[in-house]
């Protein structure tokens, strides 16, 4: 990876279609906090499970972790999955 600071990591959201640098997604939930699928939108970036949990309160990424377990979210992930996949 390079000496570029975390924060201005770019990747394509699957939710806007468009590319949003990384600081993005830790205000881009509902009411400014993380986005749901932080986790499943940059694990192949970096370490960010670990970025997170370094740089969180204990008790949010806690509340990160268990709405990223939640079955109606891992449905919205095989929704994105489909919806990239007519793109393609
Ligand atoms: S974490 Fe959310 S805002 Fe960031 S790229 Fe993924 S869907 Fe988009």
């Amino acid at each position: 990876m390079s000496d570029q600071p975390i924060e201005d990591l770019e990747r394509r959201c699957p939710r806007l279609g468009s590319p949003i640098p990384f600081r993005y997604c830790l205000i881009s939930g509902e009411d400014d906090a993380i986005c749901w699928k932080i986790l499943d939108c940059w694990w192949e970036t970096f370490d960010v499970k670990n970025y997170l949990k370094t740089n969180m309160p204990e008790a949010v990424f806690n509340e990160l972790m268990a709405k990223a377990d939640k079955p109606a979210n891992k449905v919205g992930s095989i929704i994105d999955i489909v919806e990239k996949a007519k793109h393609r």
